[in-house]
């Protein structure tokens, strides 16, 4: 197949993390015979420093016509005195809103070779835990009225049936490519949002039996992360909850560089980014950890290419070099050696082809 891919290095590790992600593109391309067009843009801190803006128009309209967006990081303590609207972390804000991305996709798993990463007891994280979190992420209480009023203040959360139901359709999607469950989380005994939530949720889930479908209000899910996450397939949730959750479920893995996200519009288009930040300092040393970029290239051949057997590909590649003991800095033990950036990139590569 053919694809049009456009890629946002950033700032800091963000070209660094950028170059090992498409050079692992480029083994499945070279694998499965496909054509993939990857065009450089400029966003973030890079963009202000080149065309005096974080989010250039040339940007925004290319990104449109792509099929996908593989993003590095963007910001860093240059850009920090530079007033809000100017900072390079409002370009995310903008490729957001011009691509319309509302469902917010991160994935929590945690490798057999690095259990011990985890902050949680053995005998909770053996069950193994592979958890998707669905956050609908243009919708509700961040976006609703906000008002002081002198000694008070108020913010209206509020959902349409088509905002929940589009969100829902993606989680219900997306647990077909996995085990096939759908816990949706609310809060339905408080709030009439999550009774719309909960009723609208249940409609969707009618034209797919093959999906199992259970609900739960947001503080027994909370806990249930800590105490048995590997009951977890794809959590589906709204703005505000998915925000708190997909934090809480990232950290039970215990490894910030190993954490992809995808953020989905209709139809396949989509933005992939490592949850992590530009890491400024440890930017242009070669010490980053490209995987969650690398596993963030995989979401999208399974969610925008709709190459599933590639994107497997990319996780068991990724897999069988930590089971075969290859650690960057951030993952080592103590006393424990490790490599580079680009030797990580390398390695998942060699594991493709
Ligand atoms: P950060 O995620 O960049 O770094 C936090 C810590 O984790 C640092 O010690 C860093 O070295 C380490 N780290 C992060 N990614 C790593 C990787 N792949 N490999 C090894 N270690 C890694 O968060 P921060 O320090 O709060 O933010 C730094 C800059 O990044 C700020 O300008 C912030 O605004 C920006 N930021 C951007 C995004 C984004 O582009 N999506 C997200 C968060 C923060």
């Amino acid at each position: 197949m053919e694809a049009s891919i456009a890629v946002i290095k950033g700032d800091g590790i963000g070209p660094e993390i950028v170059d090992e992600a498409v050079k692992v593109l480029k083994a499945v391309e070279k694998k499965y015979g496909h054509e993939f067009h990857f065009e450089a843009l400029l966003a973030g801190g890079a963009a202000i420093d080149q065309v005096g803006e974080c989010l250039p128009e040339v940007t925004v309209e290319k990104a449109k016509k792509s099929d996908a967006v593989l993003l590095g990081a963007v910001g860093g303590p240059k850009w920090d005195t530079l007033e809000g609207s100017k900072r390079p972390e409002k370009a995310l804000l903008g490729l957001r809103k011009s691509l319309n991305l509302y469902c917010n996709m991160r994935p929590a798993v945690i490798y057999d070779a690095l259990l011990s990463a985890s902050p949680l007891k053995d005998s909770i994280t053996k069950g193994g835990i592979d958890v998707l979190v669905i956050r609908e992420l243009t919708g509700g209480i961040y976006f609703g009225e906000k008002k002081r009023q002198g000694e008070s203040a108020y913010d209206v959360m509020s959902y349409s049936k088509d905002e929940i139901r589009r969100i829902s359709i993606k989680a219900f999607e997306a647990a077909r490519k996995r085990k096939k469950k759908v816990t949706s989380v609310d809060k339905a005994n408080v709030l009439e949002t999550s009774r719309l939530w909960r009723e609208t949720v249940n409609e969707v889930a009618s034209s797919y039996p093959d999906v199992t479908l259970n609900h739960l209000y947001v503080d027994n899910a909370s806990m249930q992360l800590v105490i048995n996450p590997s009951q977890f397939d794809v959590i589906l949730t709204e703005n505000m909850f998915g925000d708190i959750l997909s934090d809480e479920a990232s950290m039970i893995t215990g490894s910030i560089g190993l954490l992809p996200s995808a953020s989905l519009s209709d139809g396949k288009k989509g933005m992939y980014e490592p949850i992590h930040g530009s890491a400024p300092d440890i930017a242009g040393m070669n010490i980053a950890n490209p995987l969650a970029t690398i596993l963030s290239a995989a979401m999208m051949l399974r969610y925008s290419l709709n190459l599933d057997k590639e994107a497997e590909d990319v996780d068991k590649a990724v897999k069988a070099v930590l089971d075969k003991g290859f650690r960057t800095k951030d993952i080592a033990k103590e006393g424990e050696s490790w490599i580079s950036t680009s030797e990580m990139g390398s390695l998942v590569e060699g594991e493709i082809l």
